[in-house]
């Protein structure tokens, strides 16, 4: 079966058939259709979002297309931060509903994910539908509800609208700084860590699961992982693995109506790191940089406790299903990959690899495996240890260091 005919099952078996599917296209130059497909859908005009890079790498030639074709365009340069860095807080979001006409009947997001948050939550306000133009493969949120904004300083997601199609050119992927690349092969690498939270949310806590819902986010990472020197060369063959890979789960995640699968305690941490540099002002990292760190300290921390943890002092709220389902959850967490392997796997993409490479200390890293887990209502390993566990957890906990 492909993944059209399991994503149709599964908006039967979870109840969502009414929901509309956004277009995929995936293609070299697909760009160049884009004129004409809004023409076809009767879009007259059209905001552009961009940032000053989008803008240069292909927004410009994008909005040069669009006005050719007869479309009337306007762009909105987002503001952004001293770093030069566009965030999804009020400030940028105010700017877009201020400079979006009200005869605007299409946003197009040209950008990665940042920028699809904030055209995605204005869009919805404004009740305008986007058009995602992706200008990297590295992040799966382009085709999710999901909009992960700041608001007052703290990390929130929140519904929103998917687009009503996504135009990955790969020719304008494949020229993407390979940073963005191996970002976006940090946040596959997350699955292994999120797929197992919502695996044990299921049995623990009893949080709505669905297995074929996992399968399709497990079969992402696996076409990832059995595509690791094709997607590090860059190349158009590899990059179009990866970004069918991300547009995929971001399908699967617009279905649920949630991120269970591709976000478990790897983003909590990785949300409590970003956080803790908005705090300082710092620059922002790239989401699936951090979340392909945060993956392999995540791995580290519950291999230790699978081994370590003393079943003895169980919650009442949970102790009669961890009893219950123990073996299974220590079986699945020594199937994962161990964070060696995957430490090798983002160095060969030319990803950061440990925290230290990300510029964060220690202590942040301890901190926030003592407190992430506060940042979502969601019953993860995490949760599960740091509601168990009689010290602070440990950092480093197991074999991996800050060395
Ligand atoms: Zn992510």
């Amino acid at each position: 079966m492909n993944f059209n005919e399991e994503i149709q099952l599964l908006m039967k078996e979870w109840e969502m058939e009414n929901i509309v599917l956004p277009e995929i296209f995936v293609e070299k130059n697909i760009m160049e259709q884009i004129p004409a497909y809004l023409t076809k859908n009767d879009f007259k005009n059209v905001v552009l979002a961009v940032d000053d890079n989008t803008w240069q790498a292909t927004g410009d030639r994008l909005a040069t297309l669009l006005t050719d074709g007869g479309i009337e365009v306007k762009v909105v340069r987002l503001h952004e931060t001293e770093h030069q860095q566009v965030i999804a807080d009020e400030k940028t979001l105010v700017q877009l509903l201020i400079e979006t006409e009200q005869n605007t009947d299409l946003i197009i997001a040209v950008g990665s994910g940042t920028i699809h948050d904030i055209v995605r939550f204005a869009g919805f306000k404004m009740n305008i539908p986007f058009l995602s133009v992706p200008t990297a493969a590295s992040v799966d949120g382009f085709t999710s509800k999901g909009a992960p904004l700041i608001l007052k300083g703290v990390k929130q997601t929140i519904q929103t609208a998917s687009p009503i199609a996504v135009f990955a050119d790969l020719k304008v992927l494949t020229e993407a700084p390979p940073e963005l690349t191996a970002a976006g092969f940090g946040d596959i690498l997350g699955k292994y860590t999120s797929l197992l939270d919502w695996k044990i949310s299921d049995w623990v806590a009893e949080e709505p699961y669905n297995e074929r819902a996992a399968s399709l986010t497990k079969q992402s990472l696996e076409q990832c992982m059995e595509n690791v020197d094709k997607i590090a060369r860059h190349d158009e063959a590899g990059v179009e693995v990866l970004i069918r890979a991300l547009i995929e789960s971001g399908i699967v995640m617009l279905v649920l109506d949630f991120s269970r699968p591709a976000s478990g305690g790897e983003h909590h941490l990785s949300h409590y790191w970003e956080m803790d540099m908005l705090d300082k002002n710092l620059k922002q990292h790239l989401h699936g940089a951090k979340v392909g760190v945060t993956t392999t300290i995540i791995i580290d921390v519950y291999k230790q406790f699978a081994n370590q943890w003393q079943l003895n002092e169980l919650d009442p709220k949970y102790k009669q299903n961890i009893e219950k389902h123990w073996s299974k959850i220590v079986e699945e967490i020594n199937n994962l990959p161990s964070p060696e392997i995957l430490q090798e796997t983002l160095r060969k993409l030319g990803g950061p690899d440990t925290p230290q490479a990300l510029r964060i200390t220690k202590e942040l890293v301890q901190e926030s495996l003592n407190n992430a887990q506060h940042l979502r209502d969601r019953c993860t390993g995490l949760l599960l240890i740091n509601l168990h566990k009689k010290d602070d957890i440990p950092y480093p906990i197991g074999e991996l260091s800050l060395k």
